[in-house]
């Protein structure tokens, strides 16, 4: 494991115990915002349902995203201009030249880069003093538990289905609070669970085949669409950390870029859900 001083990369060869995070300070002037924070932040700062205290809180929160991709680039993007402290992100797959057309945290130089490594340096070129953490594998059942144990919010930036199936049930058991977004076309979906709030992703989708959530690889996906889908899972992650406005919980917005058509569907929670439902052992409500 190498890295500078604010990058901590994990690689697949380190095995499945990552180093952790551990206390980092990121408010100097004892819990006060520096004059050059005031300065960044200050277009943010300057929300009232933010403020200096919701600034705070971001910089001391830890946001994992799953997926460098479509999704994961202007979600991870968007979360270290906000000035999230610690931004983890996961994949397993390296860049390629027909990524580049969504999956904008990478460039041409990067191409046959580890996605992950190249994520955590596009986020720390933005900003010096954020703590980005790669992890070099895909999210399986056996890495996830480990994987989540430390972060206070995810974001799930994956396309398949049986993944998604994974990470949401991962998060349950965990306690973690997700918001998972699917891309495909010109049409996006994104939903969050708050434990004790709302349904899951298996509630809504556990029984849709395996493959792809949404069919990017078939009809081929917008970038904008991406774009879309992953800036509305940062803003997600950002008013879950502050506590500004309401989340998409009990609900799917979906979003139809051909007709500019946007809908919040309502959502029921499944009782007899075999992740949040009533028989789960889960600790909340
Ligand atoms: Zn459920």
């Amino acid at each position: 494991m190498t890295g500078t001083e604010g990058i901590q990369y994990n690689d697949a060869e380190e095995g499945r115990r990552f180093r952790p995070l551990g206390e980092r300070m990121f408010c100097m002037n004892g819990n006060g915002l520096s004059a050059e924070q005031k300065e960044r932040y200050s277009r943010q700062i300057r929300m009232p349902e933010i403020g200096e205290a919701g600034q705070a809180k971001l910089l001391a929160s830890k946001v994992l995203i799953i997926g460098a991709g479509g999704l994961g680039s202007p979600a991870a993007l968007y979360l270290a201009a906000a000035g999230v402290g610690t931004v983890g992100i996961a994949d397993g797959d390296r860049v390629e030249l027909s990524n580049l057309q969504r999956q904008i945290l990478h460039g041409s130089s990067d191409i046959g880069r580890a996605k992950a490594a190249s994520a955590a340096d596009a986020m720390q070129r933005l900003d010096p003093e954020l703590y980005a953490v790669s992890y070099e594998l895909t999210a399986d059942e056996e890495n996830l538990p480990d994987l989540l144990a430390e972060y206070d919010f995810v974001l799930d930036c994956t396309d398949r289905h049986e993944t998604k199936l994974l990470i949401s049930d991962a998060c349950v058991r965990a306690g973690k609070p997700l918001c998972t977004g699917s891309v495909a076309g010109f049409y996006g979906q994104v939903m969050t669970r708050v434990p004790g709030d709302g349904p899951c992703y298996r509630c809504i989708f556990g029984n849709a085949p395996a493959g792809p959530a949404l069919d990017a690889k078939e009809n081929g996906v917008l970038g904008a669409a991406a774009g879309i889908i992953g800036c509305i899972m940062a803003a997600e992650a950002v008013k879950y950390l502050t506590g500004a406005g309401e989340l998409l919980t009990g609900s799917l917005l979906t979003c139809d870029l051909s007709e500019m058509r946007f809908e919040k569907i309502p959502m029921k929670r499944d009782r007899n859900c075999p992740a949040c439902g009533k028989t789960n052992t889960e600790a909340e409500e």
